[in-house]
């Protein structure tokens, strides 16, 4: 359970050691409480004064032994004790996935991981309208800059190096799941080679998600028993197309509208049905979300009006989503119909 209290101008005492309660302090800092510290039990000789009765103690669990006695102390005076987790081991870094983009699909560990970072390194595609309100930490867009000058892959893993080894807990928040055309192994990679300790928060990818944001389940009972998640980054070679084609199933593309004629073109060659049905699905959970539906045979026309970001699905799921949606509509017009003959 989780409760919001204002604790804009009020005197929060953060008991804890200077590491395990960093984390602590910016986030009430940031609430807007004047924030106090008392890092010993006994108090050390630069936690200056103490407010004599706080409104709050957030009591940072830092493992050292003696705090029992104030605890107990602020329970008596009916002064109210939160207690907060110590910041994580420091000179870390996790590699989390931001789900689609919205903070709703966002998976607790990656909400946790956020509440405990010094840094985070966040791109375009990550959920980051929101994470002035799920980190205290340091924020930095490496998906663009002044000047949009795009920050290399090469430079962000140094960034994420350089402030693990200064000591800080780094997140590298990605967009979908970092192992999904995330460039997240290369990351890992990276890490290890600089003896930097790295884990990985897997997050729900847009291969999946988006298309279901558009109704479009990716698997259904005697549609499509498999789904193929390719990227569409550069053209697919002939093989390729030959044997997509050929698999059956759905076909989910991700980075695939610079490449959309070609696939279209290539899965038509290799003998795909003309009107196989594709949908085109720009913007998955954020404003502006946008299907476009037609057929392979089509889709280059219908769709020469979308952008990035967008899931491409081709297959049998997609009329699916449609007869779902028909029916839908042909119940709530029964309904309308029913309703006018009750009135009359
Ligand atoms: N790791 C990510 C994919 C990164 S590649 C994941 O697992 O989702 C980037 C591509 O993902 C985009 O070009 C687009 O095809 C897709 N994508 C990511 N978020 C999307 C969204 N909200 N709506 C539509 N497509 C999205």
């Amino acid at each position: 359970m989780q409760l919001s209290i204002d604790l804009t101008g009020r005197d929060v005492l953060v008991t804890g050691s200077e590491t395990a309660a960093r984390q602590a302090v910016r986030r009430y800092e940031a609430a807007g409480a004047k924030v106090f510290r008392l890092t010993v039990p006994e108090g050390a000789a630069g936690d200056g004064p103490l407010p004599e009765h706080p409104f709050l103690i957030a009591a940072v669990d830092d493992g050292q032994p003696g705090w029992e006695p104030l605890l107990r102390r602020a329970g008596e005076a009916g002064i109210p004790v939160a207690v907060e987790p110590a910041a994580g081991a420091a000179g870390h870094v996790t590699l989390v996935g931001g789900g689609p983009g919205t903070p709703d699909l966002l998976t607790v560990g990656a909400v946790n991981a956020l509440r405990d970072a010094d840094v985070v390194f966040y791109d375009r595609l990550a959920p980051y309208q929101e994470l002035e309100r799920l980190s205290s930490g340091r924020l930095v867009d490496v998906g663009k800059q002044p000047g949009h000058h795009k920050v290399t892959q090469c430079d962000i893993e140094k960034l994420m190096v350089e402030a693990a080894l200064a000591g800080e807990n780094v997140v590298r928040l990605k967009g979908g799941d970092p192992f999904v055309f995330g460039r997240g192994g290369e990351e890992v990679a990276a890490c290890v080679a600089a003896g930097v300790p790295v884990n990985v928060i897997s997050g729900v990818t847009s291969a999946i998600s988006v298309p279901a944001a558009a109704g479009i389940p990716v698997t259904h009972r005697e549609v499509s028993h498999m789904f193929t998640v390719v990227s569409g980054h550069a053209p697919l070679t002939e093989d390729e197309h030959t044997h997509l084609a050929g698999l059956g199933g759905t076909i989910v593309v991700l980075m695939g509208i610079g490449t959309l004629p070609q696939l279209a073109a290539g899965l038509r060659r290799a003998g795909m049905r003309a009107d196989m049905p594709m949908a085109v699905v720009e913007r998955g959970y954020r404003p502006g979300q946008r299907t476009t539906i037609a057929e392979l045979g089509t889709i280059e026309n219908a769709a020469a009006g979308c952008s990035n970001p967008a899931v491409l699905v081709i297959g049998e799921v997609v009329g699916v989503a449609m007869a779902s949606r028909n029916h839908a509509a042909a119940s709530a017009d029964l309904n309308r119909l029913a309703a006018s003959l009750l009135e009359a």
